[in-house]
């Protein structure tokens, strides 16, 4: 086991792409970190310049205490599971299990010992006997993570595992990596673009954006504190309200007279963007004390909470609610702020200032 250690990492590919823009991370040993951002953000080319598949133009990675910038891949005792399960169709599971430990030389009662560990521990026994083609989407990514798993690496890189999957088998493998992972407690790396893979999964996040790294920080800390407004916009499902407030009679206050409860250490008389989540926002009806006037655009009741979009002051809001609430669309309502003091922004370097 090992953490990794990535310094200035830096890819600038030949036609003059910049990928990765020195990029410093570091992940702990044993630590199940995910790598999320949107499509194009860098992520892959991350992974695959720890793994060795790419070379970095600049910048170190450590693999444990080794400098492995000039090692093969083979030789950086690493797994990497991709979205493509890339099994070999014509083995059994057994064999394709087997595939890896056998190229390693390892004598055949290890290799059938630690073949039959990987089935147990990813429910394959049953299994065993089929070639890729007898199996579900989900039971070929359980291969391909088995066999990832028998060569006991140092780390284990996944990029996009479960992009594949259907919904329901991507939530069950999501819950079975994790449990696998404290089972292991072997280091690994999950890059993701789905927000919510990496909020459920991740020890710790790292929010990439265009090559840079915007914020490491755990799925809460992310989620309460986002440090700047891409992550503001990425995380959460819906988004924030992102407001442009001023600080005005005690309140972080919106043109349209949206009180907030102002950060202590609010900068004031300049403008400022708060990030006000969803939950933090309540419709009530129209003239109820301290709402600002407002109107239903949208209701989207999704079983367990509907999710309001009401128009106040010329600017859309979008406001979680329990489903109780009855609003229909087009009344007139009232919305106010609940929550604690919001996350506030510089709109200029749209960075965290509070
Ligand atoms: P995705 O989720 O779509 O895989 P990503 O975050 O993993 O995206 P990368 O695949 O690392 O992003 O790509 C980062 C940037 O580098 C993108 O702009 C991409 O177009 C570019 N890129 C990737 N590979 C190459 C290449 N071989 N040559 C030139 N540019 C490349």
């Amino acid at each position: 086991m090992a953490g990794i250690e990535i310094t200035a990492l830096h890819k600038r590919y030949p036609d003059g792409t910049v990928a990765v823009e020195r990029v410093d991370l570091s992940i702990r040993d044993g630590e199940l970190f995910v790598m999320l951002g949107p499509s194009g953000c860098g992520k892959t080319t991350t992974l695959r310049a720890v793994a060795g598949l790419e070379r970095q133009t600049s910048g170190d990675i450590r693999i444990g205490d080794t400098l492995v910038n000039d090692l093969p891949p083979a030789e950086r005792d690493i797994a990497m599971v991709f979205q493509f399960y890339a099994l070999y169709p014509h083995l059994r599971t057994r064999d394709n299990l087997a595939f890896p430990l056998r190229a390693e030389g390892l004598p055949e009662t290890e290799v059938r010992a630690r073949v039959a560990e990987a089935a147990r521990m990813l429910q394959l026994e049953k299994l065993l006997d089929r070639r890729p083609a007898r199996l579900s989407g989900g039971e070929q990514q359980r291969v391909a993570l088995a066999r990832a798993l028998v060569r006991r690496p140092r780390a284990f890189l996944m990029d996009e595992p479960l992009t594949n999957l259907d919904a329901e088998l991507r939530a069950d493998m999501r819950t079975e990596i994790k449990h696998l992972q404290a089972q292991l407690g072997t280091t690994m790396v999950h890059v993701t673009h789905d927000q919510v893979e990496a909020m459920s999964l991740g020890h710790r996040i790292a929010i990439l954006n265009k090559g840079r790294l915007e914020q490491v920080g755990t799925p809460l800390e992310v989620y309460n504190r986002p440090a700047s407004l891409f992550c503001a916009a990425f995380i959460g499902s819906p988004p924030m309200n992102l407001l442009e407030v001023e600080v005005s009679e005690g309140a972080l206050r919106t043109s349209g007279g949206l009180a907030i409860l102002p950060p202590p250490d609010a900068p004031r008389g300049r403008p400022l963007v708060a990030g006000v989540r969803p939950e933090a926002l309540e419709v009530v009806a129209a003239g109820e004390a301290g709402a600002v006037p407002a109107r239903v655009v949208s209701a989207e009741a999704l079983g367990d909470e509907i999710i309001y979009v009401v128009s106040s002051g010329g600017r859309d809001l979008r406001v979680r609610m329990p489903p109780t609430s009855r609003f229909a669309p087009d009344a007139p309502v009232g919305v106010r702020h609940t929550g604690g003091p919001p996350p506030v922004y510089d709109p200029t370097s749209e960075e965290l200032v509070a």
